[in-house]
């Protein structure tokens, strides 16, 4: 049997994967050695990909309104659609939601079919749950959504910080790998600093156990006493920073023993902190699920700015996406506020993207966020909206609010591999898409490092490929000539050739040789970090180790960060704060690792953590069934009595949908606040009451 290269489909780690398909629709599933992400190993989800690959429950028709239809019918009646709404209605009548589930090239796609033709920026992704906020403190920080560092700097540091992620079980392989480091050089420290105690936790020196939400006053405490010990890299913020004294006046104004901790383990981190030369700052969503995540993020550059301590090998801050191409949309332009190449709505950017398109029809503002056009959704203001590849009927904050919208929407579309979805029950228009193993393109990974996605099984019923179904409403639109790709290796070049159009950020970045691979090249591609600076040998292929930012004056800003609450306080009525987040051995809402029977073995049932002194406080006990209920909506979970959590914080995962469990869709009680800059919502902090049933 042939042997496929192919790259994992769940999280932002990117590990290779070797596909060996046993001809009867299976495949066995095995690391890959030579992928630069994981070196072989494979956590629990990915060695299970192999059991996932059943087409039970796949969408393998298209459907209007429950009905099967053809291809021909399906696509006329999209593009007849769309012209209809945008005719009596204008472009921002239309949205799409997309998905870090895309591979860059659909990704591509989408973003020149909304932007480019239909003249409307109402493109958002999930990703928008998962790294927005990052994206907006990368580019107040260094003027460029740009991750510094590479996974290799984990392991040489001698020093890693774990802010808001529990690295164990969201990200497995890059904790293997931190964890191997660590028992190779003994004398690097782990820090976690979060709410709960994790998994994650056991390899770690120090738990800093902080009040939910206190992040920015912790390391506001960090920046002050790193300038009062003398820790400041005196010429590197001299000649590659601006604004130190501004963020230090507003850092010195708070007060880091708000944050719950006591002042022995605060002292403790401290000094680590400023001893440590080589030093990395890991962050993921208890950062950036917030309202104040932008100022979170930037709480933690500014401290890795005033050490320069960025750039260099085993020091950085360093942001890790959820998603397994979260990256990729982020280069092409997915996200509302975005163009597309890393530009964004300035007038030079959109005469750049209009020429290269060939369009005069270019949106010329930015779109509505993910949680904002929901709402739009639901106002009725957009009457057109078409879904890519996710499920937002369980994920979105506010659930059942956004199940509603599409409920009431004219004209609801759904491009899907699975059958068994919230949304696509709750669409009128259903297109099954190629699914992992069958569909072909790129992913990007928290690394910036690129792989192939390829088939090794053959598509199924009339599956499409989702650049192919965009091509084709585009065709029917009128705009075939500019979608006239013959498969995914044009999508690529394409895209390649526009980052590097007119760009004078090229002169440091090998992006134009992208441009012309041949597809041959692109078949064979192996996995590349990209960007990376030309200056490589320098810098490792990492960032800023040597300055030149790109803000125009080539210097990296530090930002004042306001201490701030988060949006919704504990109340009488709802006094415990629902803290939301992955387990370990599933995806999502589980469309794909619901279907393997060892993977639910590990947590069979939904089951909210609440605290001894709080379920005495209610008579609960482990086992006993419970409402969750906030001001939005409800769920229902089993509980489970721990002091992993704090007095006050509850946990649930967010992955059972209503397909699953009717009642336990966490997300249907959960706020819709979002950062103000980065339109990231608050799925860290909602007031709850739990109540025994
Ligand atoms: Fe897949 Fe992430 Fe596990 Fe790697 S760590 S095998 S990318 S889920």
């Amino acid at each position: 049997m042939t042997v496929v290269a192919t790259t994992c489909p769940y999280c932002g780690v990117g590990c290779g994967v070797m596909a060996t398909p046993d001809g009867m629709g299976g495949a066995k599933i095995e690391g890959d050695r030579h992928h630069p992400a994981n070196r072989g190993r494979l956590c629990s989800k990915g060695a299970a990909l192999g059991e996932t690959l059943s087409l039970e429950d796949r969408l393998l028709y298209p459907e209007i309104d429950g009905q099967r239809v053809s291809w021909d019918a399906a696509l006329d009646h999209v593009a007849a659609g769309l012209r209809t709404v945008i005719a009596q209605h204008g472009p921002d009548a239309v949205a799409f939601y997309v998905s870090g589930q895309l591979l860059t090239e659909d990704y591509y796609a989408a973003n020149k079919l909304i932007k480019g033709f239909l003249g409307t920026a109402n493109i958002d992704t999930n990703s928008r749950l998962c790294m927005a906020s990052s994206v907006a403190g990368h580019k107040r920080a260094f003027g460029s959504d740009t991750v510094p560092g590479l996974y290799e700097d984990f392991e040489q540091a001698d020093l890693v910080v774990l802010v808001g992620s529990n690295l164990a079980w969201c990200h497995p392989v890059l904790f293997q790998r931190l964890d191997a480091a660590k028992r190779a050089r003994p004398r690097m420290k782990v820090v976690v600093i979060d709410p709960r105690r994790t998994e994650t936790c056991d390899i770690a020196d120090l738990h800093l156990a902080l009040r939910p939400g206190s992040d920015v006053a912790l390391f506001n405490g960090l920046l002050t006493e790193l300038h009062q010990r003398g820790a400041t890299a005196a010429d590197f913020v001299a000649e590659h920073t601006a604004g130190l004294d501004a963020a230090l006046a507003m850092a010195s104004a708070g007060d880091a023993g708000t944050c719950g901790l006591s002042a022995a383990d605060l002292a403790l981190f401290f000094d680590w902190f400023a001893k440590t030369e080589r030093t990395v700052t890991l962050y993921s969503q208890g950062v950036n699920q917030s309202t104040a995540g932008v100022d979170k993020v930037n709480a933690i550059i500014n401290c890795h700015l005033l050490t320069g301590r960025i750039g260099r090998p085993g020091m950085g801050p360093f942001s890790i996406t959820g998603q397994p191409n979260a990256m990729g949309g982020r280069e092409v332009g997915a996200l509302s506020n975005a163009l597309a190449a890393h530009m964004d709505f300035a007038p030079a950017d959109l005469d750049r993207v209009g020429r290269f398109w060939g369009t005069s029809r270019l949106a010329s503002k930015p779109g509505l966020k993910a949680v904002d056009l929901f709402d739009a959704v639901g106002r009725g203001e957009i009457k057109a909206l078409w879904i890519m590849a996710t499920n937002p009927v369980a994920s979105m904050p506010n659930a059942d609010a956004v199940r509603a919208a599409l409920a009431a929407c004219d004209l609801s579309i759904v491009s899907e591999a699975v059958r068994a979805s919230d949304t696509v029950d709750a669409c009128r228009v259903r297109l099954p898409a190629l699914a992992w193993a069958e569909k072909e393109g790129t992913v990007t990974n928290s690394e910036r490092c690129i792989s192939r996605q390829r088939p090794f099984l053959p598509a199924p019923g009339e599956a499409r490929p989702d650049w192919w179904i965009i091509a084709e409403v585009a065709r029917r639109l009128g705009y075939g000539d500019a979608f006239a790709w013959t498969g995914p290796a044009d999508i690529f070049r394409e895209h390649a050739a526009l980052s590097a159009f007119e760009n004078e950020g090229t002169r440091d970045f090998d992006i134009g040789a992208y441009a012309t691979l041949d597809d041959a090249g692109y078949g064979c591609l192996a996995p590349f970090v990209w960007p990376a600076p030309t200056k490589a040998a320098a810098t490792g292929g990492r960032f800023f180790g040597g300055g030149d930012f790109f803000h125009v004056d080539r210097r990296a800003r530090f930002v004042g960060t306001p201490v701030r609450p988060p949006e919704h306080a504990p109340d009488p009525e709802h006094p415990l704060r629902l803290n939301t987040g992955r387990v370990r051995d599933q995806w999502h809402t589980m469309t794909r690792t619901g279907k393997s029977v060892r993977l639910a073995g590990h947590r069979p049932e939904p089951t909210v953590d609440l605290h001894p002194l709080d379920a005495a406080a209610r008579n609960l006990r482990t086992g006993d069934i419970a409402e969750l209920r906030s001001r939005w909506g409800r769920a229902v979970f089993k509980v489970h009595v721990s002091d992993a959590v704090r007095p006050g914080d509850i946990f649930a995962p967010m992955h059972w949908t209503a397909q699953l469990s009717r009642s336990s869709k966490v997300n249907a009680a959960v706020n819709p606040a979002v950062d103000r800059l980065s339109g990231q919502p608050e799925l860290k902090h909602t007031p709850v009451q739990v109540l025994k049933l």
